[in-house]
């Protein structure tokens, strides 16, 4: 018998928070997994022994660089960058990059624990990493971005390859960033290969592989109310967010009948009860994507009325979609939409309910996709995209559109394997948890103590 056999969740708590001062979202990250996995191995001694969710909560390694650049009026910047590699036991590293002011270590190591958990629910052969910069992209020029793009992989690169780490896009890094991190990629190593995903579809890229996690985070709403006897046609839904996940949301949620009637960005959201249709996503879209501009705009287009500094969570509809950032739903917010008769949550963005607002979800029987399980559809495509690059071909967009269902659905069935209760209520968090554990904890079990 293992000392590790007496640790109980407190214990193994307060352990990782004295390892781990002060990075508040990676215990967070940690202890939503943690609680589940404690319950599932208490009688399975191999994980015990082994020590495995000790060993997945240590990244294998953090890299953290400097990263200076040139701003247009010649004044030299200096951000900070990093790639944390969780876990590799499944395959290579794989996860976004994100730029944005808020990007710290402890956020970064929270995201690399949870993409380990992602990925393995994909059932494709990817482990766990994250990575970016305290750097915004907003209000800066392209010939900035690209200045700092190029700086950033010019430290990156060492770390990275097709068969090492292959990162992708995240918040503040979406096609045009993408494009100027694989062009100096290309130029340090002179060679072309698919180290990088979210690539433009004329050098590499994957059909689908923007529409992706917001329609994969759809679908698994979609599959929750089927299994609760239900349907998405004729729903009211929120979204938060005006992004890359949100508006592919609200696309696939429109397709299917149902009515999404907010969007948000970092100044506020919009309330529109007619509806966000084809053609007023469309113009979302042009305005987020293309022109950058901030979704006030939206309202005094279309007369919607528009909530400075606030979330739309206090808008009643029958099911929520948040898509923007970490803890955007806090236990207030949980409770208020489940007052208003919110029936099912699925979580685009990444970690954004708060802790006591999944509790409370969960204890009103409300239909949860925690993020690991409700956006996986996105790194699935960049796992495929990866296959593609490898096998230097593309397939067509039907032969996706199909695997990226398939695969949601297969993450929808192993939830309910491990999630569903005596009384029929499915806990996606506790299935998703266990489900994406098990994969990884068997093979390091296999590799013994490396
Ligand atoms: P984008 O950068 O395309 O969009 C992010 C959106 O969220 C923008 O509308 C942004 O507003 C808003 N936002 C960002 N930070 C905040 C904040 N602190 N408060 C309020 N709103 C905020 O990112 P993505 O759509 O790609 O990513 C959104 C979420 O989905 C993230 O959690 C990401 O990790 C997750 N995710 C993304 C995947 C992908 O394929 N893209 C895959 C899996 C998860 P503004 O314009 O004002 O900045």
């Amino acid at each position: 018998m293992t000392a590790s056999k007496h640790v109980d969740l407190d214990q193994f708590m307060n352990g990782l928070k004295r390892r781990n001062p002060g990075e508040t979202e990676f215990h967070q990250a940690v202890y939503e997994v943690a609680a589940n996995v404690f319950d599932y191995i208490a009688d399975k001694a191999v994980y015990h022994e082994a020590q495995i969710l000790r060993r997945i909560a240590e990244p294998d390694r953090i890299i953290s660089f400097r990263v200076c650049w040139q701003d247009d009026n010649g004044m030299i910047r200096v951000n900070r960058g990093y790639r944390v590699q969780n876990n590799n036991s499944i395959g290579p590293y794989k996860g976004g990059l994100r730029f944005h002011p808020s990007v710290n270590q402890s956020i970064l190591k929270f995201l690399a624990f949870e993409q380990t958990f992602k990925n393995s629910l994909t059932g494709l052969p990817m482990g766990g990493a994250k990575g970016g910069a305290d750097f915004n992209p907003r209000g800066k020029s392209d010939n900035e971005v690209m200045r700092f793009c190029q700086s950033f992989m010019t430290e990156l690169y060492r770390h990275v390859g097709e068969d090492i780490d292959i990162p992708a896009g995240d918040i503040g890094v979406g096609a045009r960033e993408i494009g100027y991190l694989f062009g100096q990629w290309k130029r340090l190593t002179n060679r072309f290969t698919g180290v990088l995903t979210g690539k433009g579809r004329e050098y590499g890229g994957s059909p689908i592989r923007t529409e992706a996690t917001g329609y994969g985070t759809v679908y698994m709403l979609h599959d929750m109310l089927k299994q609760a006897g239900q349907d998405i046609e004729g729903k009211t839904c929120l979204v938060s967010g005006s992004g890359n996940v949100a508006t592919y949301a609200i696309q696939k949620v429109n397709s299917l009948g149902g009515k999404v009637i907010t969007a948000s960005d970092s100044g506020g959201f919009v309330h529109d009860p007619e509806g966000i249709d084809e053609e007023r996503l469309a113009y979302l879209i042009d305005l987020k994507t293309n022109r950058r501009g901030r979704i006030e705009e939206y309202a005094k287009q279309y007369g919607a009325k528009y909530y400075p500094k606030e979330r739309p969570w206090g808008i009643t509809a029958d099911v929520a979609l948040p898509c923007a950032t970490q803890n955007e739903i806090s236990q207030a917010d949980a409770r208020t939409l489940i007052a208003n008769g919110c029936q099912a949550v699925a979580e685009g963005a990444n970690m954004p309910t708060e802790q006591e607002g999944i509790h409370d979800f969960i204890e009103a029987k409300v239909l949860f996709a925690p993020s690991k399980a409700a956006n996986a559809g996105g790194v699935a495509i960049s796992g495929l995209e990866m296959s593609q690059n490898s096998a230097r071909i593309t397939w067509k967009e039907e032969e996706l559109q199909k695997l990226l269902r398939d695969i949601m659905g297969d993450i929808h069935e192993r939830c309910v394997q491990y999630g569903q209760t005596h009384d029929g209520y499915v806990d996606y968090v506790r299935g998703a948890n266990i489900a994406g554990f098990i994969k990884v904890a068997d093979a390091m079990v296999a590799y013994g103590v490396v």
